[in-house]
């Protein structure tokens, strides 16, 4: 029998897309090419929940920064030079999207979708809160001057408008509110605490979603490869994959970085390259007093977030293509990064074992995701969340499912339409 839809991709996204389908009745079939699902971009990233980092990262005057990328070796966004010709096309959108008026833009309409996310994510931290270490503990940014702290309060009052929750800390309400940032305070101009963001384990969730579509008798495929779209005149009706053909009504492109891969005839409109990232996770099981909020260093792009009794280092942006390989260097640098937000903590560090990781943020040139249904009809898209798939997977899933059933979305669903302008 055709199911409703087939999700191809079992990451964040295409975990989260089939759940909010199978809500609503739809019978779906999920094919994922590794083993399990969750072991993609989301396996050991940064785990948090963050309307707070709703910034495209082509912020205006970014050309000199990716410039000097170029030839910088301990900058945490780096470009290697085998990757500049893939990154033409995107480049160029990269940059223009930098305009103020559109970075502007595009962060409120990111806000919006992640203010909505945080809305139906909250149906999920009702139900399973404790399976997936989901807290409602706030990020805080720490910052080590004056103008930049200033110029992060100003892009925050304009989207308080929008619903952005913030709060302006001195330097010793920074400590207060994180008393393991107490030696660095001397070099604090202060801080913004962000209320509403959450921290949980995605791989968890995914892997709470997998168990409850098997339950509820959805199919999912994992070591499943989908390598052709099936046609049947202009309409796509399923896929050709390594298990066989699969048909279904709706088919749905969840492959983060490498959703290209399938859409040739979108090809040009789906401008999404992989924006490698890195994280290191330090088993501190065993040590009592460890930071309990998840602080990000914004002019160091570092984030260090306590997670499951652990805690875990994550940034660098490196446009490497697809290679996956964990660079020793780079690790080095986030472990410096890391005791440079935290010096009290570097011997206990340097004694946890850690588990380094890499992955691909699948980032689109104006930093919005791409939702809806492409000029192939039956063929749709959920894809291009970059540095924000975790806070944005619940509401994009359940806009597309409002989109494929035909249902009045509750956001202006055209700013993440394939046929969007850039
Ligand atoms: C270092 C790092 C830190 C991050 N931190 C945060 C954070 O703190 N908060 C936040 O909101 N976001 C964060 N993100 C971003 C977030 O993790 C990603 O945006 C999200 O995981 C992307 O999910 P996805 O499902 O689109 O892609 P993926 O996870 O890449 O999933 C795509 C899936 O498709 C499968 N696939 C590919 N091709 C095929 C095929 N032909 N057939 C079948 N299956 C196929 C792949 O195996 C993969 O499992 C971070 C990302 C990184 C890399």
């Amino acid at each position: 029998m055709k199911a409703d839809a087939l999700i191809i991709g079992g990451g964040l996204i295409g975990i989260t897309s089939a759940h909010r389908l199978a809500k609503r009745g739809c019978s779906v079939v999920l094919v994922e090419a590794n083993e399990d699902v969750g072991l993609g971009a989301n396996f050991a990233n940064g785990a948090m929940l963050v309307p707070s980092q709703t910034m495209p990262w082509n912020s205006p005057g970014i050309l000199p920064t990716l410039l000097r990328s170029i030839v910088t070796q301990n900058s945490a966004l780096r470009i290697k030079p085998k990757a500049i010709p893939s990154l033409f096309k995107w480049g160029l959108q990269f940059l223009k999207n930098s305009k103020p008026h559109l970075h502007e833009l595009h962060t409120r309409r990111l806000l919006e979708l992640s203010l909505f996310s945080m809305d139906v994510f909250e149906e999920y931290y009702n139900g399973y809160a404790d399976q997936f270490a989901a807290k409602k503990c706030g990020t805080i940014k720490i910052y080590r001057d004056q103008p930049s702290l200033e110029a992060q309060i100003r892009s925050n009052r304009h989207l308080s408008e929008v619903g952005l929750d913030w709060e302006a800390l001195t330097p010793d309400q920074t400590v207060e509110a994180e008393p393991h940032l107490q030696a660095l305070a001397p070099q604090l101009a202060g801080g913004i605490r962000f209320s509403a963001d959450v921290v949980a384990d995605s791989r968890k969730f995914c892997q709470i979603l997998r168990d409850d579509l098997v339950a509820s008798g959805q199919i999912i495929h994992v070591s499943c490869q989908a390598n052709e779209l099936l046609m049947s005149g202009d309409r796509v009706i399923g896929a050709r994959t390594t298990i066989g053909n699969i048909r279904a009504k709706n088919t749905i492109l969840a492959l983060g970085a490498n959703t290209r891969k399938l859409v040739a005839k979108d090809a040009r409109s789906i401008l999404v390259r992989p924006v490698k990232g890195y994280s290191v996770t330090y088993d501190t099981t065993g040590v009592n007093d460890l930071p309990s909020h998840p602080v990000i260093d914004e002019g160091r792009h570092v984030g260090i977030v306590p997670i499951n009794g652990k805690l875990r280092a994550v940034g660098i942006a490196e446009f490497a293509g697809h290679d996956d390989t964990l660079s020793p260097k780079i690790i080095r640098q986030l472990d410096r990064l890391t005791k440079s937000v935290y010096p009290n903590l570097a011997q206990t560090l340097d004694g946890c074992k850690r588990e380094p990781w890499t992955g691909f943020r699948p980032m689109s040139a104006d930093g919005l995701p791409y939702i809806g249904e492409t000029s192939s009809k039956g063929l749709w898209v959920n894809t291009g969340h970059g540095h924000l798939g975790w806070t944005l997977a619940t509401g994009s899933a359940e806009l597309l499912a409002d989109l494929i059933m035909g249902k009045p979305t509750p956001l202006d669903a055209s700013s993440y339409a394939v046929t969007r302008s850039h």
